[in-house]
């Protein structure tokens, strides 16, 4: 694709939402054992599966979805989602993305505020959908602060490229503060007290679909967060290395 002088400040595009949707789909199928396992631990073992399904099921779906107004891309890929992805996960990130659709209106280029907006709405959306708050130990865990150091890095000016891989840092963070947590939402709520020591696995894929969102032209050299290796998180299976 043809770049601005600036390729940092160029607006986002629907071949960017096609992109991020690619690269979420393949870092959801390389981790779909790893989710499953932590899926294992707390609910009933089908997140990585569910996850991947779904996605592809977007991916399949996207030749015929809207062509440029980008709050329409976003409702119909939540739409798949909400159909297409098993369990709980599939409201919860449907909402998010139908959410960010509708905080878009029919915008065909996105700069980082309006990503911002998006990233805000999605948060707002899956919070309702699910009733939950950070803390709950769900995929808003990793979410909500995402969002968070995305707009903070708005505020202080950083281009696109550098907000995200602020928010993908943030989401790594998130999904590993929900190891000491006590489940208040979703299926590991019958574990009650047991279900400290596991990382969410919803949280997992969230911080996955957040650092998804960083072009790949930045994945050589960069400072990118990686899922934990395993002697970072003694006692528990957060299992791959980088990428
Ligand atoms: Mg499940």
């Amino acid at each position: 694709m043809r770049r601005a002088a600036d390729p940092e400040r160029r607006p986002l595009e629907r071949a960017d939402v096609a992109q991020f949707l690619e690269r979420a789909t393949r870092a959801l199928e390389r981790h779909r054992e790893l989710l499953d396992r932590l899926d294992a631990a707390l609910g009933d073992g089908d997140h990585g599966e569910n996850m991947a399904t779904g996605f592809r099921a977007v991916i399949d779906a996207l030749p015929a979805m809207p062509e440029r107004d980008l709050g329409a891309l976003l409702r119909s890929i939540g739409q798949v989602l909400v159909a297409s992805v098993g369990g709980a996960s599939g409201p919860l990130y449907g909402t998010a993305f139908i959410e960010a659709g509708f905080a878009l209106g029919a915008a065909e280029r996105l700069d980082t505020n309006r990503v911002a907006d998006a990233l805000e709405a999605g948060v707002r959306g899956l919070a309702r959908r699910g009733r939950c708050a950070v803390g709950d130990k769900t995929i808003l865990d990793a979410l909500e602060p995402a969002a968070r150091a995305f707009r903070a890095a708005v505020n202080d000016g950083a281009a696109e490229d550098g907000a995200l891989v602020r928010a993908a840092w943030a989401a790594r963070a998130g999904m590993r503060s929900t190891t000491p947590l006590v489940a208040r939402r979703g299926l590991a709520l019958r574990l009650g007290e047991r279900s400290r020591g596991h990382q969410d696995p919803g949280a997992t894929s969230c911080f996955l679909l957040v650092r998804a969102m960083i072009p790949s032209r930045r994945a050589a050299g960069a400072a990118e967060p990686a899922i934990p290796a395993r002697n970072e998180a003694p006692g528990h299976d957060t299992g791959e290395p980088a990428s």
